[in-house]
């Protein structure tokens, strides 16, 4: 074979040092969760370039100190690549599992090859300690936090089953071929397949994360274009999804669909008593009082300064009309209390149905719209339901 496992070990060890320092660079910006799941991954790159540094400096080492320096090296980054893919899918971190798979693995590696030598043994024992990080990674990446169809998620499973097949197809060539001569460095195909391939894991495991990383900012931003930064509930942009989404659901089930535009009533008078700051607490605090009257299934989103919309699934006509008039009295009931003063508010609620008329959402909102009008221009808290149009006729 015409490799060296020291030109192998070096060339591993540079290119995962070049990729801890290119995932480095990701980092920069606000610091959170997932930006601190990439530095801990960059770090656990580094760790392992300074495990394939010692293999590929080996000649200028004590055979001790390849063996615990090496394998503390490697534990640790593999230690530290778990916890890091957990954190980035927002899944409990098992630190001390993890901790202890670690200690253990570099115990037994030490125990069986300094105190009861056995190559064999030590393999096996190490392979396991891998095979149990391998296992804390997989069960996060099949976890719920990643959407249906993650692309990265598939890159990092395939990087986890050629691991797991690389170790098990190492295990069964030193159980099979009693080769004379031990350890990582001996001069044997299985000891250069393995470093070969196993040098190339950190290149793909790095892009997987990177991978991973970006697929799942994108997934916050997602969510943050789609919250109302005062209430926290759903913006515009989110209504007018849910909506549109809502009703092909509506029409493709034969299902009703109700909706509610809610307009606070004198609002301006709120602001010119408490300041736009007790205002937007009046605000928050209405969206809660608001809340308490839906169900799980209802969806609530803030579509103007103070103008909302409750979108209620399954609510036929007089559902509607039942939910709005809850809404309207629990908000007239509610006293809301800012600066110790205390403020009663109404709401005018407009009502629609979904109808079989309806092609996109912006008809169905337009027509709640013009019930809140309708409610506005009739003397305000109160609800009006929409003109009457073919609604979606339930099945039966
Ligand atoms: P009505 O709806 O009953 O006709 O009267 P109104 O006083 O509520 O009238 P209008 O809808 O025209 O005014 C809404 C007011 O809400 C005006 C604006 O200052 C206030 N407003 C809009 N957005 C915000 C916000 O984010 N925070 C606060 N504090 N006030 C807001
Ligand atoms: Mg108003
Ligand atoms: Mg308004």
């Amino acid at each position: 074979m015409p490799f060296q496992i020291e030109t192998l070990s070096l060339i591993s060890a540079l290119q995962t040092a070049f990729m801890a320092l290119m995932l480095w660079a990701g980092t920069y910006g606000e610091p959170g969760r997932v930006r601190r799941s990439l530095r801990i991954r960059s770090a656990a790159l580094a760790v392992e370039a300074l495990g394939w540094g010692t293999l590929a400096a080996h000649a200028y080492l004590l055979p001790t100190m390849l063996l615990l320096g090496g394998n503390a090296f490697n534990l640790l980054a593999q230690g530290m690549s778990v916890i890091a893919l957990r954190m980035l899918l927002g899944e409990s971190l098992r630190g001390r599992l993890v901790l202890a798979v670690g200690v253990f693995g570099w115990l037994g590696v030490a125990w069986f090859g300094l105190i009861e030598p056995n190559y064999q043994a030590r393999v096996l024992w190490g392979s396991l300690a891998i095979a149990i990080n391998i296992l804390l990674s997989v069960e996060a990446l099949v976890g719920v936090t990643v959407r249906r169809g993650s692309r990265a998620r598939f890159v990092l499973l395939s990087v986890f089953a050629m691991a797991a097949a690389l170790l098990i197809w190492r295990n069964v060539q030193l159980w099979l071929n009693d080769y004379p001569l031990h350890g990582i460095t001996a001069p044997n195909n299985t000891n250069f397949l393995y470093v070969l391939l196993s040098g190339l894991q950190p290149l793909f495991a790095g892009i997987g994360f990177l991978l991973l990383y970006n697929e799942i900012l994108q997934q916050e931003l997602h969510l943050l274009a789609r919250l109302d930064p005062l209430t926290g509930v759903s913006n515009r942009l989110a209504i007018n999804e849910a909506t549109t989404l809502m009703l092909a659901h509506s029409s493709r089930y034969r299902q009703p669909l109700g909706v509610l535009m809610l307009d606070a009533d004198h609002f301006k008078s709120v602001n010119d008593r408490f300041g736009h700051n007790g205002g937007d607490k009046v605000l928050r605090s209405l969206v809660l009082s608001i809340r308490t009257t839906l169900r799980e299934s209802d969806l609530i989103g803030r579509v103007g300064g103070e103008e909302f919309v409750v979108l209620s699934p399954g609510a036929d006509l007089a559902g509607t009309l039942m939910l709005a008039e809850r809404v309207r009295a629990t908000v007239e009931k509610t006293p809301l209390t800012i600066d110790g003063q205390s403020v009663t508010l109404t709401v005018s609620v407009g009502v629609a149905n979904a109808a079989s008329s309806d092609r996109d959402g912006s008809t169905l909102l337009q027509r709640a719209d013009a019930a809140l009008y309708a409610a506005k221009r009739a003397g305000r808290n109160r609800v009006e339901a929409a003109m009457a149009e073919k609604s979606v006729e339930p099945s039966s």
